[in-house]
Parts: C-alpha cells; structure tokens; sequence
C-alpha cells in the first residue's frame, strides 16, 4: 500500500531501518522523517483519482507511513474544510482569506492527524504501550487512539491544562498524571521512566510519524486550491509539526510532479509570553534557545523548547515568512471577531493568527492581494473554561 523506504536523520542524512520502532536520531539526537519512494507514488497515486478516495487524511496513502490498511487506527481525521472567510478578510484588509478549520477533527484539535499516524505505526511495529508529555490536546488524541486500539497510554499533562483536556483523557481510560511545571518537565518525567517503564515515546518530533499525520495539511491545502498553493500560510506554533510537516509535504508534492516550486510564505505565530521560535528568528539564529517563565492561555503555544526548532527556522527563511508574536490580549479579543464573521469557533492558538494578521497588514507584509489561510488548530469549545 505505502511506499515508505526508510528514516533518515534531520540533520546528518544517517538512515534508519523502517522496521522498528524509533525515536530521535541515534548520531545527532534529532528528529527522523520518512521517506518514501516517490516515484512509485507518483506512479500509483495520480491527483485525479483522489476523487474516489475516503475523505480522511488517509487518502494519501501512497505517501503515508502505514503499510497494512488493517494497521490504520483512524476516527475519520483530516481532510477538513478550507472555509472561505470573505467578510473577515474584507474587515481585515485580506479579502483573499480562507481558514482551514481544524477543529473538526476528532477530539476537537488537529493532533489527531498526528497521532492518528503515530499510534497506527506503534501498533503496527508491536509496540505494547505509548506515554506523551502534552500541553493539552496531544494528550486527548492519544488517548482517543490508544483506546481505539486497546493500547496502554500514560499522559503527563501540566496542572492547570484546560478542563476538557483532563476530563477527556479520563474518559478515554488514559492513565493520566498531573504535573506542577510545564510540558518540558513532563517531557522530562516521560524520559526518565519510559525505559523501565516499556513505554513508547510519542512526544513531538522525538518519533517520525506525528509529523507524517501532520503534513496531509499540506496536501489537502494543495487538493483543495487545485494544486495552486495560497501566498501565505500562518501558523500558531507551539512543537512546529504542522509547519514542519507541510513543508516536507510540499517537497514530496513537488517531486511527484504535483505542484511548481512556488511556496507560500510560512509565518509562524507565538504568544509573546512564549515565542522562542519569534526571539531567534529576529536574532538570525538556526537554533532557539528555550524560553524561561513560559506563559499564556493558548495552552497549546506554551512550549518553551522545541526539538524541532532549526527545522522550522529553515522553512520560514526558505519560504520568504516571518516569525511574530501576539499578546493574550489581542488572541483572546480576536476569537469572537473570528467567530462572530465567519461562524467558526476558534481555540485561542487559532485566534491567535487572525491577530497575527492583523499585524501583517499593517506592517504591510501582507496585501490585498494575497491569498491567505490561516489554520484555526481547535474548537474554542475545549476551552469554555478558560474563556469564561
Ligand atoms: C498543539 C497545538 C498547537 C501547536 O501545534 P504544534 O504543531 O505543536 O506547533 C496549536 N494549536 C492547538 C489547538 C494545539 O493543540
């Protein structure tokens, strides 16, 4: 069914067999991608016969990592809609506007792409149990997965995560452990256990298939504008693997002869309490040092550190974007004049874009004449809680 060949390392180009269960890089500690035999994708998956395709993210199969149809654990994720958000842009000044609405996917936010492909290849390898360290919704998703598949799941969640974040995970039969600290100390409690444990790491980009999940954004961005890309991309970042993950997938997409060069510009959003990725971008830096005292009510932009920091770097500079934060302020006003003009109710991580936007214009990096998508990554529905 797929054609994936095997892992190779990020940052040296080491290969890894694709016949076992992985985590970062064993000679660089870095993320490891897929790889796949484009040319025989390209071969066995032409752009007209999506038509007939199931209408979840797995109608990429070809360039997906599973390799058994009977391995996908799937709850119908992805192939959301990209809804046109005419009267926002015109109050805006991006009449070209259009939102990708995540928040339709299962569990209510765009990590099920992701963990929908990692718990598929856990299950497929044999793995025996997964554990995650999560700012919220990541730690719903598996535990969703998990249970779809009768897998074992450990979740480390900081303490004062929204409500539906911890009510979920108990519903799913997750084991779920509250943490005094951030997702960067349950991802240090994940570490240190998991080995005695027999746990599988799920954690963002410390596996290679969170981002495969995560990059059928890309794709569907491509299928939905006819294989024209929009100029401009903006994304709330927490890990990055969206941002990363649509930016492999336009490379692949490029190789199989599916779209030009063009790109979009890919225009990372933060919250100013919490924007390592903004901070090195304005310095020039590849790397991003971790950010002290991380804070902010989008939940899911509250990560200090990213392992996949110089990924996300490269893509912004590559594609001509830009890195900027907003504050909560701004994030939290910008939900209801999101869903007040288009009748999507964002998280406040897709709010944030649409205030990012706003600074765009502004500044003048963005005109009329862009085509512009912004990714609302959840349902504010999550986040009631935090709202009131
Ligand atoms: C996790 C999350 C993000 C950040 O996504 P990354 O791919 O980790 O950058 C943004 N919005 C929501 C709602 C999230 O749950």
């Amino acid at each position: 069914m797929g054609f994936l060949t095997e892992l190779v390392c990020t940052r040296c180009d080491a290969a890894f067999a694709k016949n076992q269960l992985w985590n970062l890089s064993t000679c660089c500690q870095a993320p490891l991608f897929a790889k796949y035999d484009l040319e025989s994708a390209a071969r066995a998956l032409r752009p007209e016969m999506l038509i007939n395709r199931i209408p979840t993210m797995w109608r990429y199969a070809e360039v997906m990592p599973v390799e058994e149809e009977s391995h996908r654990i799937s709850l119908g994720e992805g192939f959301t809609p990209l809804l046109q958000a005419a009267r926002l842009g015109r109050s805006v000044g991006a009449p070209n506007l259009m939102i990708k609405d995540e928040g339709v996917n299962p569990t209510g936010s765009f990590k099920a792409r992701g963990l929908s492909a990692a718990i598929s290849k856990v299950f497929e390898l044999g793995g025996t149990a997964v554990a995650i360290p999560s700012a919220g919704n990541a730690g719903g998703a598996t535990a969703a997965y998990a249970a779809r598949v009768g897998l074992p799941a450990h979740i480390f969640m900081p303490k004062d995560v929204p409500e539906a974040n911890r009510v979920e995970c108990e519903a799913l039969g997750a084991k779920l452990e509250l943490v005094d600290g951030l997702i960067s100390d349950c991802g240090r409690i994940v570490a240190e256990r998991k080995d005695e444990e027999g746990w599988f790491d799920v954690s963002t980009l410390k596996e290679p298939y969170r981002v495969e999940g995560k990059k059928t954004m890309g794709y569907e961005l491509a299928e939905q504008l006819d294989w024209e890309l929009p100029d401009v991309i903006l994304y709330p970042t927490g890990g990055g693997t969206g941002l990363i993950g649509m930016w492999k997938a336009f490379e692949e997409m490029q190789q199989m002869g599916w779209i030009g060069v063009e790109r979009p510009r890919m225009v990372s959003v933060q919250a100013s309490g919490c924007a390592p990725i903004v901070r090195a971008f304005e310095a020039g830096e590849d790397q991003a040092e971790p950010w002290v005292e991380a804070k902010t009510v989008a939940s899911g932009l509250r990560v200090p550190g990213a392992v996949g920091d110089f990924l996300m770097l490269r893509a912004i500079r590559e594609s001509g974007g830009t890195a900027l934060s907003v504050t909560d302020e701004e994030l939290m006003a910008a939900i209801p004049e999101m869903a007040s003009a288009t009748g999507i109710f964002p998280a406040p991580e897709g709010a944030a874009t649409l205030a990012g936007l706003k600074k765009l214009i502004t500044s003048g990096q963005v005109s009329e004449d862009d085509r512009v998508v912004l990714f609302n990554t959840g349902t504010g529905l999550k986040y009631i809680d935090v709202l009131r």
